[in-house]
């Protein structure tokens, strides 16, 4: 057993000196093989032991000598000052107290590093209970306390941006409530989701995406400053904690700000970008009382900006909690439609205008909803499109459209080509082609009767594999057609890589024909690039006769539009002397 002599040093039973000395060296070997520091200090501050991981823990031009006269001094280097704070010195506060205590030291070492030490200073007692000295055992927490520091940054803030996640903006927002309650303030949540974001990614690939991303959310921590948050909640939505509101005027102030800075077009790899943003903008008190009420109450006034088109904000209001609900109990109605065939497939006819004859029709859903009436597609395949009910919405509408085709091929009607809409989720469907085969195999239909219609962004979402599912439809005898065209951002490259039959100008490009000298040039480039390519093309939207002329002056002699039929349902086709 080691004990300590009179001399100070440790000794052992042996009375001869040299046993003494081996002891000794053996001891001191053991204590400075262990990890973490070690030191005995005395009642008078006499630092008695200290093994080499304590004395390179210290290690300081003022202490070299690991039995430095005075603990004091060794306090002192660790009691120096850190952020403003001093240490308290573990030896007094066991002195003071008679137990153990543990104290976290932060202090710069020789080489100027910060280090945290957490220090435990155990008494030791002489034989009457007396504190005669302490045991002081030094563990170095940097690497843990930097880790934890790290693993807690992570946890709060967004990999991509370095901006503050979902989980710190929620918890800014629970403590800007209890102070904006107890201090009488008001607070807002701005919830921001970016224009067209999944168009970009679609088309121009996910590290484009998310280098918008970065380069946004960059920008809007400038203008957003230091004294409020603004986090990014997933995806393209981001949301902006603003406290202490004086005026209402303010937050329109701050979504200028951001209109203004991003108005210039943000280089992002090779592609110029705008960027513009839906806003929903709730306040408290007014509008929710807890933080999660008042977030969702500022996504459904995004949602309600969003569908009023792109670069809006819009306050909230009591009836978009209602319009949410009515989304939730729609996707609920549309799922028992879909399976009980409440929904109803339109068909508009499509005629070349030149040789007024019927080119084919093509087939749109509507829905006989039970207390709404008839909703036209625009009602709900956004919604379809979000939930994911589009793909057995689509299945249902092929199914039927081809019943009807397959009828009317058998009463001898020569009824062209039946265009179909294909959403993007039943064109990533890996099961498709087997699909459309067994459905046309069981009604007894031809693939060559088919054309099916996707837009731009559809295929480029995944261009590689589209191409190679349309090919396999092309090589099944089904044409295509690219639907919208004109609106989505897509690549020459592709187009010409695509087995692509018709292009249809989108109706945006046709409404205002031919006054509107932009649109003008714009389908005239669409026809002439067409004509190039070797392919079909339709415009879609042909309201007027002087928007028909114009585009039979172009070329263009397809064309699809309430000038000569609206949708309607196959009975009423069939009653209006069919086929034209
Ligand atoms: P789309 O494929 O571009 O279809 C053309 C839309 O333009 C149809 O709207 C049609 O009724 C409308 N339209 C046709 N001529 C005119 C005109 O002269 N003036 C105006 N103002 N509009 C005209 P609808 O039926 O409401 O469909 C809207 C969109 O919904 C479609 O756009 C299509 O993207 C989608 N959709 C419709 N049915 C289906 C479907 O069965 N499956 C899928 N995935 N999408 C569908
Ligand atoms: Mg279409
Ligand atoms: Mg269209």
């Amino acid at each position: 057993m080691a004990g300590k002599d009179q001399s100070g040093t440790f000794g052992a039973c042996s009375s001869s000196v040299e046993t003494l000395e081996k002891e000794n060296a053996y001891l001191q070997t053991i204590i400075d093989s262990v990890g973490s520091g070690i030191m005995v200090i005395q009642r008078n501050y006499e630092v008695t032991l200290m093994n080499a991981t304590a004395e390179s823990m210290m290690m300081n031009e003022q202490i070299a000598d690991k039995f430095h006269p005075k603990c004091y001094e060794i306090s002192h280097h660790l009691q120096a000052p850190c952020d403003g704070k001093e240490h308290p010195c573990p030896l007094s506060m066991v002195l003071e107290s008679g137990e153990r205590v543990k104290v976290m030291h932060r202090h710069k070492d020789a080489f100027g590093k910060e280090r945290i030490i957490e220090l435990t200073a155990t008494p030791i007692l002489d034989e009457e209970g007396n504190i005669d000295a302490i045991v002081e055992v030094a563990h170095d927490m940097t690497q843990l306390v930097t880790t934890q520091q790290e693993l807690a940054h992570q946890s709060h803030h967004d990999a991509l941006t370095d901006l503050p996640n979902r989980v710190l903006f929620m918890d800014r927002l629970e403590q800007g409530l209890k102070y904006a309650q107890r201090y009488n303030k008001r607070l807002a949540v701005l919830f921001l989701d970016i224009d067209r974001f999944k168009e970009v990614n679609d088309s121009l690939g996910h590290a484009v995406g998310d280098e918008l991303l970065v380069s946004v959310a960059t920008q809007l921590g400038v203008i957003v400053g230091v004294n409020d948050t603004v986090a990014r909640m997933g995806g393209d939505e981001f949301a902006i904690l603003v406290e202490n509101l004086q005026e209402t005027n303010a937050l329109i102030s701050i979504v200028t700000r951001i209109t203004q800075a991003l108005s210039e077009p943000i280089l992002v790899g090779s592609h110029w970008l705008y960027v513009t943003f839906g806003v929903g903008i709730a306040l408290y008190p007014n509008d929710a009382q807890d933080a999660i009420s008042l977030l969702k109450n500022a996504d459904a006034a995004m949602y309600n900006a969003k569908q009023k088109g792109r670069n809006r904000y819009e306050f909230y209001t009591q009836s978009m909690t209602q319009k949410a609900y009515e989304r939730i109990v729609m996707e609920t109605q549309l799922r028992e439609a879909i399976a009980t065939n409440a929904l109803e497939v339109y068909f508009q006819r499509q005629v070349d205008a030149q040789s007024q004859t019927l080119i084919g029709m093509e087939a749109l859903v509507r829905w006989n909803h039970p207390e709404l009436g008839l909703l036209g597609a625009g009602r709900f395949v956004p919604m379809a499109e979000e939930t994911g009910l589009i793909v057995a919405l689509d299945e249902w509408v092929m199914r039927h459209a081809i019943m009807q085709w397959v009828a009317w091929h058998k009463k001898g009607q020569a009824v062209g080509i039946l265009s179909l809409n294909l959403s993007t989720l039943r064109l990533a469907d890996e099961y498709l082609i087997e699909r459309i085969t067994a459905l046309l195999e069981e009604l007894e239909a031809q693939p060559q009767w088919l054309m099916l219609e996707v837009t731009e962004s559809q295929i480029m979402k995944n261009p590689q594999a589209s191409i190679a599912t349309l090919n396999a439809l092309g090589a099944m005898g089904i044409k295509l057609a690219i639907d919208d065209f004109g609106t989505g951002y897509s690549s020459l490259a592709y187009l010409k890589a695509l087995p692509i039959n018709k292009i249809k100008i989108d109706q945006s490009f046709v409404r205002e024909l031919p006054y509107n000298g932009n649109d003008a040039q714009i389908v005239k480039t669409i026809i002439a690039m067409a004509q190039a390519l070797g392919l079909e093309v339709i415009a879609e939207g042909v309201e007027t006769q002087a928007q028909c002329d114009f585009l039979l002056s172009l070329g263009c002699t397809q064309i699809q539009g309430f000038l000569f039929h609206r949708p309607s349902s196959g009975a009423a086709i069939e009653a209006q002397s069919m086929p034209f």
